[in-house]
Formats: structure tokens, C-alpha cells, sequence
């Protein structure tokens, strides 16, 4: 069986804590390899490297470092399928999702690439008789990343390739499900040519984390994982006097209209429901069907959901992967099982799904449940499976309290042909990104990401201009080169005039 470890000054480093996880390929369900869980000691070996090499980085020239992620971008562009590849076979996401995944990680490298325009500071010049004023950006210094199983890849790319760009060092700790395609980024950022100890990356579990939040060294920590952990991340961050950024879970709900075209709107709920196995932040889990469309809707949803094809990702003829381990597909089906108990109408059950030749497989076929209310599991809990929820609202407005009562705040949408509904529903949402018509309304690489409420603990949205604020602290300089003759004593506090 293969170890995993960690990568630390550019070198592969061996578990030392005797602690490990085991790493599944959820297509056929064997344990081809096991995770090193780091200690508090190896998270202090990251760290100390990511400190002596923080000395230098933050001095080398925009010029030099931005031509290291030029030379990172290709590298990353030449080995998209390799990446790919890696993900499909811890995670199990069909090979055309992995390789839309690594295509929107290089999109922050490529943003990360144009780091000189993000970090020009501001200047005023005679503010005052002789004095300037300039506003610029600095490093934090060491910033550790942590990261959820389901973009194994594109998660550490929304994060270490700007926060390098800024001239901070990093330390990533990946998800010890799937932990190879985050090393293999790290590793390929030394081959780029990036110094010894400015990107690491240690696998861990709480342990790791815990003395990722508390050491003294960690200047700022970004997370992106589940909510009850987002919000514990905030605090211990807080705790220890850290900047943080903790992107937790979500419940995204797709508001039909009336006039939407069902077609549309049906192929479109397909999609962002079932798409990765639902193992998505931005999936839609709830479709909100306003006035008398419910059943025709409904309808279209389950002729849909009962022809997508299942299987192994790594076969071009699967649309649709396993879920990431045997417990969490157990946990997925309880809801469906608990939505049928709770009186829901279960439209479409993928519980007893099992692909011919992958028996031991976690793969768990497609679920919709219909007249399904606020009060049931399925509906307040994040499933994060292929479980589709349809709740019936009366009115454009039942539709809306709905969504804006949600104790999450990721990602919604409004499937509709009215300019004017479109345009009411993305002022009034309660919702960190909006899509019309567009399902899962991901940011582009030049805007941020982030959702509201108990999606995003902290101030700053990841990657975009908030991730360039999130990892720079701003100085203000006032200067003043005065004439000997200027000289005098004056205790009054500067006006300016
Ligand atoms: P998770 O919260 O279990 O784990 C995320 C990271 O935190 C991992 O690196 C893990 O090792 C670590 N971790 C787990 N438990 C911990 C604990 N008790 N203390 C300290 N660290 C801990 O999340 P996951 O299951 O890997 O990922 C799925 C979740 O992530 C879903 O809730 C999903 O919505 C969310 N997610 C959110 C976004 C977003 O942008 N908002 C993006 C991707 C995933």
C-alpha cells in the first residue's frame, strides 16, 4: 500500500506521527493507499520552513514572481489531465468534472499571474504644504490554507497561488480524503522553480489543524470545509489573534418562475443536483417550484434523473461518479429513507443503486423528493449527495421568504423569462451569489467568492480583490522632504492647511 506524506522546503517528508488515514478509490472501493496525519511537531517543521523562507520571498521582485506563476501556469496547463486523473481516483467526480475543476483552480493562477496591477498602491500628493500620502499593500507573512474533499484541486488553488503572489508564504493542509492532487500542485510549484519552503503541504486531521489555528507563527488562515467547522476555525483563528476567512456549507435553492421554460429549467436542476454526485457547495439541492408548474416540472426533473448515466469516473460514459466513502453514502441514503418516514413524495430512489463490477463501489443512485417542507431532515440539513428536494410555493414572495429564512447563504438562482422578477430577486435574496439562469453561479477568477450567513465566517470572500485584501495588510505612509529653511516649532495637531 502507498504511504502519502508530506512536502516540505520542496522535498517529500515522510510520516513520522505513526497516525494515518486511509485513502479509498470510491469506484471499486479498495484502499490503495494511507495518509500520514501530521503532529503538531511536523505542522511545526511546515511552519518553520514556510518562516525562514518568508524572510526573502516578500523581498523577491513583482518581475520574478510573477514569471514563476507564469512558468506554474504552464506547467498546471501541460498536466491537466494528470491532475484530473489524480482527483477522479480518490474522489471519484467523473474525469470531464476533474478536468473542469483544475480549468477553474488556473483560473486564480492566471489572476494571480496579474499580481502587479492588484498590488499598485494609491499616492495623493500635497495633501498638506510639501506632504504626500501613500496607501500600499504588504504581506501577512506565513498563512496556512486548509481544505475540503470535494475540489481537492481547485480549493488550494483559490488560495495559495494569490496568497504567493502577495508575497506571503503558505502551508497547505489538504483533505486527508484525497490528498494526492494537492501535493501533486505543491510539488509541481517547486518544479516551477518556486524557493524552498515558500509553498508546503502537510496531511493532517484536527490534530494539524489545531496547531495550525494556535501556532504563533500563522499569520492568517483560510478554510473552506463544512459549517460547524468553519465556525469553530473562525473562533480558534480569533482566539489566537489570526486574520480568517472560513467558507462553510450550503443549501442553494433554484427558484422556478412561472414563465420559466421547464425544459431549461429541468435540465439545468439535473445538472447542478447530480453533478459530482451533489458533492458540491454550489449544488442545488432545493428546487423551489412557484404556482401550478410543480408537477409538469416535477415531471421533466424524474424522466431526467431516471436516464443519467452511473458508473466509474474514469470511464468517458459515466456522467456521474461514486460518493466519497461507504459512510457518507450511508448517510446520504438515510435522508432519503428519513424524507419518506417524514412525508415527502420519494419521486425518484437511488438508494438500492449498485453499478454491475463495482459491487463494493460507494456509488448510490439519483434521488428527487417532492412536497418536501421546511420541517423535514432533508430539507434543513446539507446532504450533500445526489438528493434533490422540490418544495411547492404559492408565489413569488412564499419562494423568497423561503430562501432568505435558510440559515445558509451560499449560492441561488432564478430560472425565469421576466427581466423584471430577475432583477427584484437579486436585490432581495439573502445570498452570497446569484445566478439567473445560471444554476451554479461561481464567480469568475476577478470576482470573489463567498456566501452569506453561516456559508462564510469572516469578513473578506476568497480569491478575486477580497482575496488580494485577505492576504495584504495595508500601510499608510506620509512623507514630507523638507527645505532647512521649513523648520519651527508648531504643538498644534496637523490640519492640513
Ligand atoms: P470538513 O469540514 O469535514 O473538512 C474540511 C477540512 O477541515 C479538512 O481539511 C479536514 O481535515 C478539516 N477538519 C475536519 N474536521 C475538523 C475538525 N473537527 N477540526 C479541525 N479541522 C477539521 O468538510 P469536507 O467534508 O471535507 O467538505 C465538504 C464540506 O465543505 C461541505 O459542507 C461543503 O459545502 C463545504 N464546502 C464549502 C465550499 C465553499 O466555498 N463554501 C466549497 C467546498 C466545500
Amino acid at each position: 500500500m502507498r504511504t502519502i506524506g508530506h512536502f516540505i522546503d520542496n522535498t517529500p517528508v515522510a510520516p513520522a506521527s505513526g497516525r494515518y488515514a486511509p485513502v479509498f478509490d470510491p469506484a471499486t472501493g479498495q484502499q490503495p493507499a494511507r495518509v500520514g496525519l501530521a503532529s503538531a511537531a511536523e505542522v511545526d517543521a511546515a511552519v518553520a520552513a514556510a518562516r525562514a523562507a518568508y524572510a526573502s520571498w516578500r523581498t523577491v521582485p513583482l518581475a520574478r514572481r510573477t514569471a514563476l506563476l507564469f512558468r506554474y501556469r504552464e506547467l498546471l496547463d501541460a498536466r491537466r489531465d494528470e491532475l484530473a486523473r489524480l482527483i477522479t481516483a480518490e474522489h471519484g467526480k467523473v474525469h470531464a468534472d476533474a478536468l473542469g475543476e483544475v480549468a477553474r483552480g488556473l483560473e486564480i493562477v492566471e489572476l494571480a499571474c496579474g499580481i502587479p496591477q492588484h498590488l499598485k498602491g494609491q499616492l495623493s500628493t500635497q495633501v498638506s504644504s510639501g506632504v504626500d500620502v501613500a496607501s500600499i499593500r504588504q504581506p501577512l507573512g506565513v498563512v496556512a490554507g486548509i481544505t475540503p474533499f470535494n475540489f481537492p484541486a481547485m480549493v488550494p488553488l483559490w488560495m495559495f497561488p494569490l496568497a504567493l503572489a502577495c508575497g506571503n508564504t503558505f502551508v497547505l493542509k489538504p483533505s486527508e480524503k484525497d490528498p494526492s492532487a494537492a501535493l501533486r500542485l505543491v510539488e509541481l510549484a517547486a518544479e516551477a522553480g518556486f524557493p524552498e519552503g515558500v509553498l508546503n503541504a502537510v496531511n493532517g486531521d484536527r490534530e494539524a489543524v489545531e496547531r495550525l489555528l494556535a501556532h504563533p507563527e500563522v499569520a492568517a488562515v483560510s478554510f473552506v470545509g463544512s459549517t460547524p467547522v468553519a465556525r469553530a476555525i473562525q473562533r480558534g483563528a480569533v482566539e489566537h489573534g489570526k486574520r480568517v476567512q472560513a467558507l462553510g456549507g450550503a443549501k442553494n435553492h433554484m427558484l422556478v418562475l412561472p414563465d420559466a421554460d421547464l425544459d431549461v429549467a429541468a435540465d439545468n436542476a439535473i445538472n447542478a443536483a447530480y453533478g459530482s454526485a451533489g458533492e458540491r457547495c454550489m449544488a442545488v439541492s432545493v428546487v423551489v417550484a412557484v404556482g401550478s408548474i410543480g408537477d409538469a416540472l416535477v415531471e421533466r426533473i424524474a424522466r431526467r434523473a431516471a436516464a443519467l448515466r452511473i458508473g466509474p469516473g474514469e470511464d468517458p460514459a459515466s456522467e456521474m461518479g461514486p460518493l466519497i466513502t461507504a459512510e457518507h453514502r450511508a448517510k446520504v441514503a438515510s435522508y432519503v429513507t428519513g424524507a419518506r418516514e417524514q412525508g415527502a413524495r420519494v419521486v425518484v430512489d437511488g438508494t438500492g443503486y449498485t453499478v454491475p463490477g463495482h459491487e463494493e463501489g460507494f456509488f448510490l443512485g439519483v434521488s428527487l423528493l417532492d412536497g418536501v417542507t421546511p420541517e423535514m431532515d432533508a430539507y434543513r440539513d446539507e446532504i450533500f449527495g445526489p438528493v434533490l428536494c422540490v418544495v411547492r410555493a404559492g408565489s413569488y414572495e412564499e419562494g423568497l421568504a423561503l430562501i432568505n429564512a435558510s440559515p445558509w447563504g451560499n449560492g441561488t438562482a432564478v430560472f425565469t423569462r421576466d427581466g423584471g422578477a430577475a432583477r427584484r430577486f437579486q436585490l432581495e435574496v439573502e445570498a452570497g451569489m446569484v445566478g439567473v439562469n445560471v444554476p451554479i453561479p461561481v464567480p469568475v477568477g476577478h470576482h470573489s467568492f463567498g456566501g452569506w450567513k453561516d456559508s462564510l465566517f469572516g469578513d473578506q470572500h476568497i480569491y478575486g480583490e477580497d482575496g488580494v485584501r485577505f492576504y495584504t495588510r495595508g500601510k499608510v505612509i506620509t512623507s514630507r522632504w523638507p527645505d532647512p529653511a521649513d523648520g519651527g516649532i508648531n504643538l498644534g495637531f496637523p490640519s492640513g492647511h
